[in-house]
Protein backbone atom coordinates (compact mmCIF):
# COMPACT_ATOMS: atom_id res chain seq x y z
CA UNK A 1 0.00 0.00 0.00
CA UNK A 2 1.36 3.07 -0.66
CA UNK A 3 1.20 6.02 1.97
CA UNK A 4 1.60 9.71 1.60
CA UNK A 5 1.32 12.76 4.75
CA UNK A 6 1.42 16.11 3.32
CA UNK A 7 0.72 19.12 5.22
CA UNK A 8 -0.28 22.79 3.08
CA UNK A 9 0.54 26.18 4.89
CA UNK A 10 -0.10 29.17 2.65
CA UNK A 11 -0.47 27.06 -0.40
CA UNK A 12 3.04 25.69 0.07
CA UNK A 13 3.62 22.10 0.46
CA UNK A 14 5.55 21.37 3.85
CA UNK A 15 6.19 17.94 5.82
CA UNK A 16 6.03 16.09 2.04
CA UNK A 17 6.98 12.30 3.01
CA UNK A 18 6.96 10.67 -0.40
CA UNK A 19 6.58 12.55 -4.07
CA UNK A 20 3.60 11.12 -5.72
CA UNK A 21 0.83 12.38 -7.86
CA UNK A 22 -1.86 14.36 -5.37
CA UNK A 23 -4.63 16.60 -5.02
CA UNK A 24 -4.07 18.96 -2.58
CA UNK A 25 -7.23 20.30 -0.99
CA UNK A 26 -7.55 23.18 1.45
CA UNK A 27 -7.67 27.43 1.89
CA UNK A 28 -4.68 29.72 2.43
CA UNK A 29 -3.64 29.48 5.76
CA UNK A 30 -4.95 26.92 6.96
CA UNK A 31 -2.76 23.58 7.68
CA UNK A 32 -4.65 20.30 6.37
CA UNK A 33 -3.35 17.34 6.00
CA UNK A 34 -4.20 15.05 3.27
CA UNK A 35 -3.76 11.66 2.95
CA UNK A 36 -3.29 9.72 -0.59
CA UNK A 37 -3.07 5.98 -0.36
CA UNK A 38 -5.41 2.85 -1.78
CA UNK A 39 -7.86 3.21 0.70
CA UNK A 40 -9.58 0.96 3.30
CA UNK A 41 -12.87 3.30 4.53
CA UNK A 42 -13.80 6.86 3.41
CA UNK A 43 -15.93 8.39 6.63
CA UNK A 44 -18.59 10.72 5.40
CA UNK A 45 -19.30 13.79 8.22
CA UNK A 46 -21.87 16.64 7.13
CA UNK A 47 -22.22 19.78 8.25
CA UNK A 48 -25.21 18.53 11.23
CA UNK A 49 -23.59 15.85 11.97
CA UNK A 50 -21.08 17.12 14.59
CA UNK A 51 -21.30 14.39 16.91
CA UNK A 52 -18.03 13.35 18.66
CA UNK A 53 -19.42 9.92 19.87
CA UNK A 54 -21.14 9.37 16.45
CA UNK A 55 -20.69 5.46 15.29
CA UNK A 56 -18.54 6.28 12.46
CA UNK A 57 -15.76 7.15 15.08
CA UNK A 58 -16.29 3.35 16.29
CA UNK A 59 -13.43 1.22 13.95
CA UNK A 60 -11.10 4.07 12.43
CA UNK A 61 -7.60 2.31 11.82
CA UNK A 62 -6.09 5.67 11.41
CA UNK A 63 -3.27 4.22 9.01
CA UNK A 64 -5.95 3.03 6.61
CA UNK A 65 -9.16 5.50 6.97
CA UNK A 66 -9.93 8.54 6.44
CA UNK A 67 -12.32 11.28 7.29
CA UNK A 68 -13.85 13.38 4.87
CA UNK A 69 -15.78 17.12 5.13
CA UNK A 70 -16.42 19.41 2.31
CA UNK A 71 -18.18 22.62 2.18
CA UNK A 72 -19.70 23.39 -0.87
CA UNK A 73 -21.48 25.91 -2.69
CA UNK A 74 -24.56 24.38 -3.45
CA UNK A 75 -25.40 23.50 0.37
CA UNK A 76 -25.52 27.39 0.78
CA UNK A 77 -27.49 28.01 -2.54
CA UNK A 78 -29.96 25.55 -3.15
CA UNK A 79 -32.46 27.38 -0.98
CA UNK A 80 -31.30 31.12 -0.44
CA UNK A 81 -29.94 30.86 2.74
CA UNK A 82 -29.59 33.26 5.54
CA UNK A 83 -26.11 34.56 5.85
CA UNK A 84 -26.20 32.79 9.33
CA UNK A 85 -27.49 29.66 8.85
CA UNK A 86 -24.71 29.79 6.34
CA UNK A 87 -21.77 31.44 8.79
CA UNK A 88 -23.17 28.63 11.82
CA UNK A 89 -22.71 25.13 9.74
CA UNK A 90 -19.34 26.14 8.90
CA UNK A 91 -18.56 27.89 11.98
CA UNK A 92 -19.69 24.81 13.51
CA UNK A 93 -17.99 22.06 10.70
CA UNK A 94 -14.62 23.89 11.05
CA UNK A 95 -14.32 23.58 14.58
CA UNK A 96 -15.06 20.30 14.56
CA UNK A 97 -12.37 19.16 12.37
CA UNK A 98 -9.72 20.95 14.72
CA UNK A 99 -10.92 18.70 17.18
CA UNK A 100 -10.63 14.95 14.89
CA UNK A 101 -6.88 16.64 13.79
CA UNK A 102 -6.57 17.39 17.71
CA UNK A 103 -7.29 13.70 17.96
CA UNK A 104 -4.98 12.68 15.40
CA UNK A 105 -7.30 11.52 12.65
CA UNK A 106 -6.75 11.38 9.48
CA UNK A 107 -9.32 13.80 7.31
CA UNK A 108 -9.75 15.21 4.03
CA UNK A 109 -11.39 18.80 4.37
CA UNK A 110 -12.87 20.39 1.29
CA UNK A 111 -12.98 24.60 1.91
CA UNK A 112 -15.27 26.56 0.46
CA UNK A 113 -12.61 29.51 0.08
CA UNK A 114 -10.89 26.63 -3.07
CA UNK A 115 -14.23 26.73 -4.83
CA UNK A 116 -13.41 23.59 -6.35
CA UNK A 117 -16.49 21.91 -6.24
CA UNK A 118 -19.90 22.59 -6.46
CA UNK A 119 -21.72 20.27 -5.01
CA UNK A 120 -21.13 17.26 -2.39
CA UNK A 121 -22.13 15.06 -5.43
CA UNK A 122 -19.24 16.29 -7.34
CA UNK A 123 -16.87 16.78 -4.28
CA UNK A 124 -17.29 13.15 -3.44
CA UNK A 125 -16.77 11.15 -6.91
CA UNK A 126 -13.51 13.70 -6.98
CA UNK A 127 -12.30 11.78 -3.61
CA UNK A 128 -13.48 8.63 -4.48
CA UNK A 129 -12.02 8.88 -8.49
CA UNK A 130 -8.61 9.78 -6.78
CA UNK A 131 -8.51 7.84 -3.57
CA UNK A 132 -9.75 4.97 -4.52
CA UNK A 133 -11.37 3.88 -0.70
CA UNK A 134 -12.46 0.37 -0.75
CA UNK A 135 -15.55 1.41 1.03
CA UNK A 136 -17.28 4.43 1.76
CA UNK A 137 -19.56 5.07 5.01
CA UNK A 138 -21.75 7.21 6.65
CA UNK A 139 -24.70 8.20 8.73
CA UNK A 140 -27.77 8.66 7.51
CA UNK A 141 -28.10 12.76 6.53
CA UNK A 142 -30.54 15.08 7.52
CA UNK A 143 -31.98 15.56 4.00
CA UNK A 144 -33.64 13.19 1.47
CA UNK A 145 -31.65 15.30 -1.07
CA UNK A 146 -28.11 14.66 0.50
CA UNK A 147 -28.75 11.23 0.77
CA UNK A 148 -30.10 10.44 -2.67
CA UNK A 149 -27.45 12.47 -4.18
CA UNK A 150 -24.53 10.32 -2.22
CA UNK A 151 -26.62 6.94 -2.58
CA UNK A 152 -26.05 7.66 -6.39
CA UNK A 153 -22.66 8.66 -6.31
CA UNK A 154 -21.78 5.74 -4.64
CA UNK A 155 -23.21 3.89 -7.34
CA UNK A 156 -21.85 5.60 -10.32
CA UNK A 157 -18.61 5.14 -8.63
CA UNK A 158 -19.28 1.58 -8.27
CA UNK A 159 -17.84 1.63 -4.55
CA UNK A 160 -19.91 -0.06 -1.43
CA UNK A 161 -21.79 2.35 0.67
CA UNK A 162 -22.26 1.59 4.77
CA UNK A 163 -24.98 3.27 6.34
CA UNK A 164 -24.87 3.77 10.13
CA UNK A 165 -27.92 4.67 12.30
CA UNK A 166 -27.95 8.56 13.53
CA UNK A 167 -27.43 8.12 17.56
CA UNK A 168 -28.67 11.48 18.28
CA UNK A 169 -32.36 10.17 18.04
CA UNK A 170 -34.19 8.31 20.83
CA UNK A 171 -35.62 5.88 17.99
CA UNK A 172 -34.77 5.10 14.15
CA UNK A 173 -36.78 5.25 11.65
CA UNK A 174 -37.45 1.65 11.05
CA UNK A 175 -38.45 1.89 14.49
CA UNK A 176 -41.25 4.62 13.19
CA UNK A 177 -42.37 2.48 10.89
CA UNK A 178 -42.63 -0.45 13.12
CA UNK A 179 -44.58 1.72 15.70
CA UNK A 180 -46.62 2.97 12.68
CA UNK A 181 -47.70 -0.33 11.11
CA UNK A 182 -50.62 -0.25 9.73
CA UNK A 183 -52.73 2.62 11.65
CA UNK A 184 -54.69 4.24 9.76
CA UNK A 185 -53.97 7.89 11.89
CA UNK A 186 -50.21 8.20 13.28
CA UNK A 187 -50.97 10.89 16.22
CA UNK A 188 -47.27 12.42 17.61
CA UNK A 189 -49.71 11.61 21.44
CA UNK A 190 -49.20 7.95 21.16
CA UNK A 191 -45.89 7.59 19.65
CA UNK A 192 -44.63 10.12 22.33
CA UNK A 193 -46.03 7.95 25.25
CA UNK A 194 -44.08 4.64 23.51
CA UNK A 195 -40.88 6.83 23.71
CA UNK A 196 -41.47 8.04 27.67
CA UNK A 197 -42.02 4.61 28.34
CA UNK A 198 -39.36 3.18 26.47
CA UNK A 199 -36.39 5.58 27.85
CA UNK A 200 -38.78 5.41 31.11
CA UNK A 201 -38.72 9.86 31.23
CA UNK A 202 -41.37 11.13 33.74
CA UNK A 203 -42.66 7.42 34.67
CA UNK A 204 -44.01 6.65 37.91
CA UNK A 205 -43.63 3.02 37.05
CA UNK A 206 -43.50 0.96 33.25
CA UNK A 207 -47.37 2.19 32.90
CA UNK A 208 -48.04 5.12 34.48
CA UNK A 209 -46.91 8.38 34.36
CA UNK A 210 -45.60 10.96 36.50
CA UNK A 211 -48.05 13.07 38.06
CA UNK A 212 -50.85 10.32 36.50
CA UNK A 213 -51.41 12.49 33.22
CA UNK A 214 -49.55 12.27 29.85
CA UNK A 215 -49.62 15.64 28.63
CA UNK A 216 -49.99 18.93 30.31
CA UNK A 217 -50.64 20.94 27.04
CA UNK A 218 -54.24 22.92 28.58
CA UNK A 219 -51.85 24.61 31.24
CA UNK A 220 -49.24 25.45 28.58
CA UNK A 221 -51.27 28.26 26.60
CA UNK A 222 -51.06 31.59 28.85
CA UNK A 223 -50.66 35.02 27.11
CA UNK A 224 -48.68 37.68 29.01
CA UNK A 225 -50.49 39.90 31.04
CA UNK A 226 -50.89 43.75 30.35
CA UNK A 227 -47.38 45.11 31.55
CA UNK A 228 -46.02 41.50 29.39
CA UNK A 229 -43.03 39.10 30.37
CA UNK A 230 -41.45 40.01 33.19
CA UNK A 231 -37.13 39.68 33.81
CA UNK A 232 -36.39 37.88 30.89
CA UNK A 233 -32.79 36.80 30.96
CA UNK A 234 -30.18 37.59 28.94
CA UNK A 235 -29.39 35.22 25.66
CA UNK A 236 -25.91 34.37 25.54
CA UNK A 237 -23.40 35.34 22.57
CA UNK A 238 -19.76 34.30 22.53
CA UNK A 239 -17.05 36.88 20.95
CA UNK A 240 -16.02 35.63 17.75
CA UNK A 241 -13.26 33.32 17.48
CA UNK A 242 -10.40 33.59 14.39
CA UNK A 243 -12.47 30.47 12.79
CA UNK A 244 -15.94 31.96 13.10
CA UNK A 245 -14.42 35.39 12.01
CA UNK A 246 -12.88 34.39 8.65
CA UNK A 247 -16.03 32.19 8.42
CA UNK A 248 -17.97 35.35 8.56
CA UNK A 249 -16.16 37.24 6.63
CA UNK A 250 -15.80 34.66 4.14
CA UNK A 251 -19.91 34.76 4.32
CA UNK A 252 -20.08 38.35 3.62
CA UNK A 253 -18.01 37.93 0.85
CA UNK A 254 -19.32 35.12 -1.23
CA UNK A 255 -23.10 35.62 -0.47
CA UNK A 256 -23.46 39.33 0.06
CA UNK A 257 -26.86 39.43 -1.40
CA UNK A 258 -28.07 36.59 1.00
CA UNK A 259 -31.22 37.63 3.40
CA UNK A 260 -29.79 38.50 7.06
CA UNK A 261 -27.10 40.09 8.44
CA UNK A 262 -24.04 38.77 10.26
CA UNK A 263 -24.34 41.63 12.95
CA UNK A 264 -25.38 39.43 16.51
CA UNK A 265 -24.88 35.55 16.30
CA UNK A 266 -26.34 34.21 18.97
CA UNK A 267 -25.78 30.43 18.34
CA UNK A 268 -23.61 27.87 19.64
CA UNK A 269 -20.58 26.49 17.60
CA UNK A 270 -19.07 24.02 19.90
CA UNK A 271 -19.81 21.42 22.55
CA UNK A 272 -18.84 23.62 25.38
CA UNK A 273 -21.07 26.67 24.14
CA UNK A 274 -24.01 24.00 23.70
CA UNK A 275 -23.84 23.10 26.78
CA UNK A 276 -23.95 26.37 28.16
CA UNK A 277 -26.85 27.71 26.12
CA UNK A 278 -28.67 24.12 27.64
CA UNK A 279 -27.79 25.68 31.23
CA UNK A 280 -28.48 28.86 30.87
CA UNK A 281 -31.91 27.54 29.76
CA UNK A 282 -32.36 25.13 32.81
CA UNK A 283 -30.97 28.20 35.17
CA UNK A 284 -33.26 30.88 33.91
CA UNK A 285 -35.91 29.81 31.33
CA UNK A 286 -37.62 26.59 32.23
CA UNK A 287 -39.84 27.09 34.81
CA UNK A 288 -41.93 29.79 32.82
CA UNK A 289 -41.39 27.80 29.43
CA UNK A 290 -44.61 26.02 29.85
CA UNK A 291 -46.81 28.61 30.50
CA UNK A 292 -45.54 30.78 27.73
CA UNK A 293 -44.46 28.28 25.52
CA UNK A 294 -46.82 29.76 22.76
CA UNK A 295 -47.28 33.81 23.88
CA UNK A 296 -45.56 36.37 21.95
CA UNK A 297 -45.19 40.06 22.73
CA UNK A 298 -43.37 43.16 20.87
CA UNK A 299 -39.36 43.15 20.44
CA UNK A 300 -39.20 40.04 22.55
CA UNK A 301 -37.75 37.41 20.12
CA UNK A 302 -36.74 34.99 22.31
CA UNK A 303 -38.79 34.62 25.71
CA UNK A 304 -38.33 31.60 27.73
CA UNK A 305 -37.89 29.67 24.29
CA UNK A 306 -34.14 27.24 25.10
CA UNK A 307 -32.59 28.46 21.70
CA UNK A 308 -30.92 24.59 21.50
CA UNK A 309 -32.72 23.29 18.19
CA UNK A 310 -29.01 24.36 16.33
CA UNK A 311 -27.00 22.58 18.81
CA UNK A 312 -29.33 19.54 18.89
CA UNK A 313 -29.77 20.10 14.78
CA UNK A 314 -26.02 19.83 14.34
CA UNK A 315 -25.62 17.25 16.98
CA UNK A 316 -23.63 19.41 19.87
CA UNK A 317 -26.13 18.08 22.04
CA UNK A 318 -27.44 14.77 22.54
CA UNK A 319 -31.68 14.85 23.58
CA UNK A 320 -31.61 12.21 25.76
CA UNK A 321 -29.07 13.81 27.85
CA UNK A 322 -31.37 17.30 27.24
CA UNK A 323 -34.01 15.29 28.30
CA UNK A 324 -32.86 13.48 31.47
CA UNK A 325 -31.91 16.53 32.97
CA UNK A 326 -35.08 18.59 32.45
CA UNK A 327 -36.57 15.85 34.88
CA UNK A 328 -33.99 15.98 36.94
CA UNK A 329 -34.71 19.88 37.00
CA UNK A 330 -38.19 18.52 37.98
CA UNK A 331 -37.52 15.72 40.41
CA UNK A 332 -34.49 17.43 42.30
CA UNK A 333 -34.70 21.29 41.71
CA UNK A 334 -38.24 21.47 42.02
CA UNK A 335 -39.00 23.04 38.37
CA UNK A 336 -42.92 22.35 37.54
CA UNK A 337 -43.98 19.25 35.91
CA UNK A 338 -45.79 20.83 33.45
CA UNK A 339 -43.22 23.33 32.00
CA UNK A 340 -40.82 19.98 32.35
CA UNK A 341 -43.33 17.53 30.83
CA UNK A 342 -44.13 20.57 27.75
CA UNK A 343 -40.48 20.71 27.15
CA UNK A 344 -39.82 16.96 27.19
CA UNK A 345 -42.68 16.87 24.94
CA UNK A 346 -41.08 19.09 22.16
CA UNK A 347 -37.88 17.07 22.14
CA UNK A 348 -38.85 13.49 23.08
CA UNK A 349 -42.47 13.87 21.09
CA UNK A 350 -42.38 15.94 18.37
CA UNK A 351 -38.98 15.81 17.48
CA UNK A 352 -38.88 12.08 16.86
CA UNK A 353 -42.21 12.11 15.22
CA UNK A 354 -41.60 14.94 12.18
CA UNK A 355 -38.17 12.49 11.51
CA UNK A 356 -40.00 9.51 11.53
CA UNK A 357 -42.69 10.66 9.41
CA UNK A 358 -40.31 12.56 7.07
CA UNK A 359 -37.96 9.22 6.34
CA UNK A 360 -41.65 7.33 6.04
CA UNK A 361 -42.99 9.82 3.48
CA UNK A 362 -40.26 11.34 1.05
CA UNK A 363 -39.36 11.92 -1.74
CA UNK A 364 -43.35 12.05 -2.18
CA UNK A 365 -44.01 14.74 0.66
CA UNK A 366 -42.38 17.21 -1.59
CA UNK A 367 -44.79 17.60 -4.20
CA UNK A 368 -48.14 17.30 -2.41
CA UNK A 369 -50.20 20.02 -2.51
CA UNK A 370 -53.69 19.07 -1.27
CA UNK A 371 -55.26 22.43 -0.95
CA UNK A 372 -53.89 23.44 -3.97
CA UNK A 373 -52.37 26.72 -3.29
CA UNK A 374 -51.14 28.43 -5.86
CA UNK A 375 -50.02 31.94 -4.77
CA UNK A 376 -46.24 33.08 -5.33
CA UNK A 377 -44.46 34.13 -1.78
CA UNK A 378 -45.02 37.76 -1.25
CA UNK A 379 -41.66 39.87 -1.20
CA UNK A 380 -41.90 41.10 2.41
CA UNK A 381 -41.25 37.95 3.81
CA UNK A 382 -37.76 38.76 2.57
CA UNK A 383 -37.61 42.18 4.06
CA UNK A 384 -40.67 42.14 6.66
CA UNK A 385 -41.93 45.67 5.16
CA UNK A 386 -45.51 44.80 5.79
CA UNK A 387 -48.43 47.17 7.52
CA UNK A 388 -48.99 43.56 9.53
CA UNK A 389 -47.38 43.73 12.86
CA UNK A 390 -47.64 40.32 13.77
CA UNK A 391 -45.55 39.52 10.33
CA UNK A 392 -42.77 42.53 10.44
CA UNK A 393 -42.23 41.57 14.27
CA UNK A 394 -41.67 37.55 13.18
CA UNK A 395 -40.00 38.33 9.80
CA UNK A 396 -37.75 41.08 10.65
CA UNK A 397 -36.27 39.47 13.70
CA UNK A 398 -36.19 36.40 11.49
CA UNK A 399 -33.86 38.02 9.18
CA UNK A 400 -31.91 39.58 12.43
CA UNK A 401 -31.29 36.33 13.99
CA UNK A 402 -31.72 33.46 11.66
CA UNK A 403 -34.80 32.58 14.60
CA UNK A 404 -38.46 32.73 15.34
CA UNK A 405 -39.99 31.06 18.11
CA UNK A 406 -42.85 28.38 17.36
CA UNK A 407 -46.05 29.68 17.90
CA UNK A 408 -44.30 33.00 15.14
CA UNK A 409 -43.68 30.36 13.02
CA UNK A 410 -46.83 28.24 12.89
CA UNK A 411 -49.56 30.74 14.06
CA UNK A 412 -48.15 34.20 12.26
CA UNK A 413 -45.56 33.19 9.01
CA UNK A 414 -46.95 29.75 8.81
CA UNK A 415 -50.44 30.44 9.12
CA UNK A 416 -50.57 33.83 6.99
CA UNK A 417 -49.21 31.42 3.99
CA UNK A 418 -51.75 28.81 4.83
CA UNK A 419 -54.93 31.28 4.73
CA UNK A 420 -52.98 33.24 1.85
CA UNK A 421 -52.49 29.88 0.01
CA UNK A 422 -48.72 30.33 -0.69
CA UNK A 423 -47.37 27.25 -3.22
CA UNK A 424 -46.03 24.59 -0.73
CA UNK A 425 -42.60 24.66 -2.36
CA UNK A 426 -42.10 28.36 -2.32
CA UNK A 427 -42.88 28.49 1.40
CA UNK A 428 -41.39 25.34 2.18
CA UNK A 429 -38.19 26.99 0.70
CA UNK A 430 -38.44 30.07 2.90
CA UNK A 431 -38.65 28.19 6.03
CA UNK A 432 -35.36 25.91 5.08
CA UNK A 433 -33.57 29.08 4.13
CA UNK A 434 -34.15 31.65 7.34
CA UNK A 435 -34.13 29.54 9.86
CA UNK A 436 -30.86 29.39 11.32
CA UNK A 437 -31.72 25.78 12.53
CA UNK A 438 -33.62 24.64 9.03
CA UNK A 439 -32.50 21.27 7.93
CA UNK A 440 -35.22 19.38 6.19
CA UNK A 441 -36.09 16.43 8.22
CA UNK A 442 -37.49 18.74 10.85
CA UNK A 443 -38.28 21.76 9.11
CA UNK A 444 -40.59 20.01 5.86
CA UNK A 445 -42.92 18.21 7.89
CA UNK A 446 -43.72 21.00 10.21
CA UNK A 447 -44.24 22.97 7.10
CA UNK A 448 -46.16 20.86 4.48
CA UNK A 449 -47.70 19.08 7.34
CA UNK A 450 -48.01 20.85 10.42
CA UNK A 451 -48.66 24.30 9.42
CA UNK A 452 -49.85 24.10 5.71
CA UNK A 453 -51.86 20.83 5.58
CA UNK A 454 -50.39 20.20 1.71
CA UNK A 455 -50.28 16.33 3.17
CA UNK A 456 -53.97 15.90 3.86
CA UNK A 457 -53.84 15.60 7.55
CA UNK A 458 -50.68 12.97 7.20
CA UNK A 459 -49.05 14.95 10.25
CA UNK A 460 -52.53 17.15 11.75
CA UNK A 461 -55.64 16.14 12.26
CA UNK A 462 -56.92 19.67 11.03
CA UNK A 463 -55.67 22.76 9.51
CA UNK A 464 -53.83 24.96 12.23
CA UNK A 465 -56.45 27.66 10.71
CA UNK A 466 -57.41 30.89 12.98
CA UNK A 467 -58.33 34.77 12.58
CA UNK A 468 -56.70 37.64 13.90
CA UNK A 469 -57.88 37.31 17.24
CA UNK A 470 -56.04 33.95 17.86
CA UNK A 471 -53.10 36.76 17.67
CA UNK A 472 -54.03 38.81 19.38
CA UNK A 473 -55.29 37.03 22.05
CA UNK A 474 -52.13 35.48 22.44
CA UNK A 475 -49.41 38.63 22.34
CA UNK A 476 -49.34 42.39 21.71
CA UNK A 477 -49.00 42.61 18.49
CA UNK A 478 -52.20 43.92 17.22
CA UNK A 479 -52.46 46.91 19.96
CA UNK A 480 -49.48 48.07 18.11
CA UNK A 481 -50.79 47.88 14.72
CA UNK A 482 -53.24 49.59 12.11
CA UNK A 483 -55.51 46.36 11.57
CA UNK A 484 -58.15 45.58 14.23
CA UNK A 485 -58.35 41.67 14.47
CA UNK A 486 -61.97 41.43 14.99
CA UNK A 487 -63.16 43.10 11.51
CA UNK A 488 -62.89 41.07 7.87
CA UNK A 489 -64.18 44.00 5.64
CA UNK A 490 -63.39 47.68 5.62
CA UNK A 491 -60.33 50.20 5.94
CA UNK A 492 -59.30 48.47 9.14
CA UNK A 493 -59.84 44.79 8.47
CA UNK A 494 -57.01 42.42 9.53
CA UNK A 495 -55.77 40.13 6.78
CA UNK A 496 -56.02 37.20 8.89
CA UNK A 497 -59.40 37.79 9.99
CA UNK A 498 -60.54 38.24 6.20
CA UNK A 499 -58.12 35.46 4.79
CA UNK A 500 -59.70 33.21 7.78
CA UNK A 501 -63.16 32.92 6.64
CA UNK A 502 -62.08 33.08 2.98
CA UNK A 503 -60.47 30.02 4.05
CA UNK A 504 -63.02 28.18 5.46
CA UNK A 505 -65.60 29.16 2.60
CA UNK A 506 -63.13 27.94 -0.44
CA UNK A 507 -62.32 24.59 1.56
CA UNK A 508 -65.70 23.92 3.11
CA UNK A 509 -66.46 20.91 1.14
CA UNK A 510 -63.15 19.52 2.27
CA UNK A 511 -62.91 19.74 5.77
CA UNK A 512 -67.12 19.09 5.98
CA UNK A 513 -66.91 15.72 7.70
CA UNK A 514 -63.87 16.84 9.60
CA UNK A 515 -64.96 16.87 13.70
CA UNK A 516 -62.49 19.07 15.02
CA UNK A 517 -63.65 21.78 11.69
CA UNK A 518 -67.12 21.60 12.67
CA UNK A 519 -67.27 24.37 15.07
CA UNK A 520 -65.50 26.76 12.99
CA UNK A 521 -67.79 25.60 9.35
CA UNK A 522 -70.82 26.39 12.13
CA UNK A 523 -69.44 29.46 12.51
CA UNK A 524 -69.14 30.27 9.00
CA UNK A 525 -72.61 29.04 7.97
CA UNK A 526 -74.01 31.91 10.53
CA UNK A 527 -72.60 34.43 8.18
CA UNK A 528 -74.55 36.28 4.85
CA UNK A 529 -74.26 35.70 1.40
CA UNK A 530 -73.77 39.56 1.80
CA UNK A 531 -71.01 39.11 4.11
CA UNK A 532 -69.11 36.09 2.14
CA UNK A 533 -69.12 38.29 -0.64
CA UNK A 534 -67.99 41.20 0.98
CA UNK A 535 -64.76 39.34 2.43
CA UNK A 536 -64.06 37.13 -0.73
CA UNK A 537 -63.72 41.12 -2.53
CA UNK A 538 -61.45 41.94 0.35
CA UNK A 539 -59.32 38.88 0.42
CA UNK A 540 -58.47 39.20 -3.80
CA UNK A 541 -57.63 43.05 -2.56
CA UNK A 542 -55.05 41.66 -0.26
CA UNK A 543 -54.06 38.94 -2.84
CA UNK A 544 -53.01 41.64 -5.19
CA UNK A 545 -50.89 43.53 -2.79
CA UNK A 546 -47.55 43.57 -4.02
P1 LIG B 1 -38.08 25.50 22.17
O1 LIG B 1 -39.37 26.18 21.99
O2 LIG B 1 -37.30 25.85 23.36
O3 LIG B 1 -38.35 23.91 22.13
C1 LIG B 1 -37.35 22.98 22.57
C2 LIG B 1 -36.93 22.05 21.46
O4 LIG B 1 -38.00 21.22 21.07
C3 LIG B 1 -36.47 22.72 20.17
O5 LIG B 1 -35.14 23.13 20.26
C4 LIG B 1 -36.69 21.62 19.14
O6 LIG B 1 -35.58 20.79 19.07
C5 LIG B 1 -37.86 20.83 19.71
N1 LIG B 1 -39.09 21.18 19.00
C6 LIG B 1 -40.03 22.06 19.38
N2 LIG B 1 -41.07 22.05 18.50
C7 LIG B 1 -40.74 21.16 17.55
C8 LIG B 1 -41.39 20.72 16.37
N3 LIG B 1 -42.59 21.16 16.01
N4 LIG B 1 -40.76 19.81 15.61
C9 LIG B 1 -39.56 19.32 15.96
N5 LIG B 1 -38.91 19.70 17.06
C10 LIG B 1 -39.50 20.61 17.85
N6 LIG B 1 -37.41 23.21 14.14
C11 LIG B 1 -36.16 22.99 13.74
O7 LIG B 1 -35.34 22.53 14.54
N7 LIG B 1 -35.78 23.23 12.45
C12 LIG B 1 -36.64 23.73 11.53
O8 LIG B 1 -36.26 23.95 10.38
C13 LIG B 1 -37.97 24.00 11.93
N8 LIG B 1 -38.86 24.51 11.05
C14 LIG B 1 -40.14 24.76 11.46
C15 LIG B 1 -41.06 25.26 10.52
C16 LIG B 1 -42.36 25.52 10.90
C17 LIG B 1 -43.36 26.01 9.89
C18 LIG B 1 -42.76 25.28 12.23
C19 LIG B 1 -44.15 25.53 12.64
C20 LIG B 1 -41.86 24.77 13.16
C21 LIG B 1 -40.54 24.50 12.79
N9 LIG B 1 -39.61 23.98 13.71
C22 LIG B 1 -38.33 23.73 13.28
C23 LIG B 1 -40.00 23.60 15.08
C24 LIG B 1 -39.80 24.69 16.15
O9 LIG B 1 -40.40 25.87 15.72
C25 LIG B 1 -38.34 24.93 16.46
O10 LIG B 1 -37.72 23.72 16.78
C26 LIG B 1 -38.16 25.86 17.66
O11 LIG B 1 -38.82 27.07 17.42
C27 LIG B 1 -36.68 26.08 17.92
O12 LIG B 1 -36.49 27.01 18.93
P2 LIG B 1 -36.02 26.61 20.40
O13 LIG B 1 -34.81 25.78 20.34
O14 LIG B 1 -35.96 27.86 21.19
O15 LIG B 1 -37.23 25.68 20.83
FE1 LIG C 1 -51.51 40.76 12.83
FE2 LIG C 1 -54.05 41.37 12.32
FE3 LIG C 1 -53.09 41.66 14.76
FE4 LIG C 1 -52.30 43.28 12.84
S1 LIG C 1 -54.35 43.08 13.67
S2 LIG C 1 -51.01 42.30 14.35
S3 LIG C 1 -52.28 41.91 11.10
S4 LIG C 1 -53.31 39.76 13.64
Amino acid sequence: MTSLLIGVRNGKVVGLKLNIALSVVGAANQLKTVRIFNMRRLYLILGDQLDRDSLIFNDVDKKNDCFWMAEVNQESTHVWSHKQRIALFLSGMRHFSEELREKGLPLQYHFLEDQQFSDLAEALAHTITTEQPEEVWFVRPGDYRVFESLVNTCKQCDVPLKQLNDQHFLSTPQDFMQWAGDKKQLRLEYWYRELRKKYQILMEDDKTPLGGKWNYDESNRKSFKKEGPQDLPKTLSWPADKITQTVIALVNEKFPDHPGTLAELHWPVTQVQAQQALSRFFENCLENFGDYQDAMWMDEPFLNHSLISTAMNMKLLHPLQVIQTAELYHREKGAPLAAVEGFIRQILGWREYVRGLYWMHMPGWLDMNALEAKQNLPDFYWTGDTDMTCMSQSIKQTLTYGYAHHIQRLMVTGLFSLLYGIDPKQIHQWYLAVYVDAVEWVELPNTLGMSQYADNGIMASKPYVASGNYINKMSNYCKNCRFKPSEAVGENACPFTTLFWDFLDTHADTFKNNPRMGFMLKNLERKSATDIADIKAQAIKIRSLP
